[in-house]
């Protein structure tokens, strides 16, 4: 009974019965995956509500203030507890961060001075990064305050290249960036331990170098995080995985007290650091992101590799592929074609909560060298947290599908995703 009522949901939303049946049967496959999942989620869970009690949260923490900002206790006491999630010394969380890219660049400029180098030993960054470094020149970047930057390709079977790594250091490499997720690349994403490996090699080599994890993506997905295993900062988006899909703006950077207050000079101005900043009355929403932030990832996290596992069955190209372990929320599917790209962005779209009527379209979009589509019905501007593809309309035809605040509504996205492709004739079950 209670199985007919669901079938008959979904084709009211438009999922027909042979899609819905194709993606259960194959949902079935994955059980003791998502039961993995469900437990980390659960220990990540107790961690943050150990972290909120250890720094004694109150109904008091989510009060409004303006102007200034001084003593404000929710905003100090957030901090504190993003400190105690992951196990550093110090952490900067603020609405004032305007994005994760803002987070990385105050973190950069923050603790690089002229003369200093920033070397990168997994590639190339992501790439709004490219004009922070001034990769690509760029007003303001790095590169114009005379930090220069040196990058190490990984292999490539996607692993380090300690050789060339050991080669590069040198007595101006000052900071060493590493970048957790793969992000829109096609390179694998690094685990903790693995990045945990590379900081040791690194400090080997020089013990006083920094070592900054871009975290984006990656918080929460496993039990661990890169602050656990020897990096001096981790820096990420609170529209991201940390906000928990609540928070409505912000980053965070957290680490060794002596580098965060830096980052609070940089983010505010000298002399001012940390003590100004009002929050706006934001901070409920950052408490409260935080707390559903573990059991969001894992939602998000089975809805990658339910899309892996449909995709791959389909025929196509899927990284990471449906049996690999999980180190960030991102899926990459290669359709082959703009149709198909197309049709799934569109399938995405289709099942989102907001603007579900709305027809994503390739568009030219500023920073890219080729149109991109993009599917977000989010209640928060570009939230990836919240169910979400991209894609850029050129070979070869790979789509960027993260995020999911509950479940079910990831495993509709796909369903809508995979009806949209079946109904076009590019897939056939
Ligand atoms: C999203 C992302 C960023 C930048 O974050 P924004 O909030 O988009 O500015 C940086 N690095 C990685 C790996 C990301 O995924």
């Amino acid at each position: 009974m209670q199985d007919e009522q669901i079938t008959r949901m979904y084709e009211q939303l438009g999922i027909s019965k042979d899609v819905y049946r194709f993606g259960t049967q194959i949902e079935e496959k994955l059980r003791d995956r998502f039961e993995a999942i469900d437990r980390t989620a659960e220990y990540n869970q107790l961690k943050v509500i150990h972290a909120m009690q250890e720094n004694r949260v109150s109904e008091g923490c989510f009060h409004y203030t303006s102007g200034y900002g001084y003593d404000d206790m929710g905003r100090e006491t957030l901090e504190k507890v993003y400190a105690s999630v992951f196990h550093t010394e110090s952490a900067l969380v603020r609405p004032q961060i305007a994005c994760g890219t803002h987070a990385l660049a105050i973190a950069l400029g923050a603790n690089l001075r002229p003369g200093d180098e920033l070397l990168s030993p997994v590639g190339k960054p992501y790439d709004t990064l490219e004009e922070v470094i001034g990769i690509r020149p760029s007003s303001g970047s790095l590169a114009e305050y005379g930090v220069t930057y040196r990058q190490v390709d990984l292999l490539e079977d996607g692993t380090f290249d300690y050789e060339n790594i050991e080669k590069a250091i040198n007595e101006k490499t000052k900071l060493v960036t590493i970048q957790r997720s793969k992000g829109y690349q096609t390179r694998p994403s690094f685990s903790v331990a693995q990045i945990g490996e590379l900081i040791a090699f690194v400090k080997k080599i020089r013990p006083d170098v920094i070592c900054m994890v871009d975290n984006c993506y990656g918080e929460f997905v496993e039990l661990q995080e890169p602050s656990d295993v020897g990096a001096d900062m981790v820096v990420g988006s609170l529209i991201k995985n940390p906000g928990g899909g609540l928070a409505p703006i912000g980053g965070y950077i957290a680490g060794r007290e002596d580098l965060i207050e830096n980052c609070a000079y940089r983010l505010t101005s000298p002399g001012l650091g940390r003590e100004v900043g009002a929050s706006l009355g934001v901070m409920q929403s950052f408490y409260q992101g935080l707390f559903l932030a573990p059991t969001v990832v894992a939602s998000a996290l089975k809805g990658a590799i339910l899309a892996a596992n449909i995709y791959e069955t389909c025929g196509f190209k899927v990284v990471p592929d449906g049996k690999e372990s999980r180190h960030d929320i991102i899926q990459a599917v290669e359709l082959g074609t703009p149709e198909g790209v197309i049709a799934f962005c569109q399938g995405i779209q289709a099942a989102a909560p907001v603007d579900s009527y709305v027809t994503p379209e390739p568009w030219a979009m500023p920073g890219y060298d080729s149109d991109v589509i993009m599917a977000a019905g989010a209640f928060v501007q570009g939230s990836s947290i919240e169910l979400s593809a991209d894609a850029p309309i050129k070979p070869p035809y790979a789509v960027y599908f993260q995020g999911g605040l509950t479940w079910p509504h990831a495993k509709l996205g796909i369903l809508m995703s995979l009806e949209y492709l079946v109904r076009k004739g590019l897939v056939t079950l």
